[in-house]
């Protein structure tokens, strides 16, 4: 991801609907708890996060983002594949 030195990090803003610089905060500046920041799921005990507060340089946006595992994100998009399959099964 191309590292901004002065600003931030180019991200996909949800509210721009593209890449642009994010800033990088404490959870705390985004409404979060900063004692958050690292943990895991009550109900998913496996999944452990490290969350960061982002506000976007363009539209001021301020979002949470969550580093994962990639193999863990690859294995959301094969379960939601298959939940797709599932569902179109079940309408057919
Ligand atoms: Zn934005």
């Amino acid at each position: 991801m191309p590292r901004d030195e002065i600003q931030g990090t180019k991200l996909w803003c949800p509210n721009c609907q593209h890449e642009t610089i994010c800033r990088g905060v404490s959870p705390s500046e985004v409404g979060q708890p900063s004692n958050k920041q690292r943990g895991v799921h009550k109900k998913y005990p496996d999944i452990r996060v490290f969350r960061r507060g982002r506000i976007c340089q363009t539209c001021n946006h301020k979002f949470i983002t969550a580093e994962l595992p990639v193999d863990f994100v690859i294995e959301l998009g094969k379960l939601r594949d298959q939940l797709g399959k599932i569902n179109e099964l079940s309408t057919s």
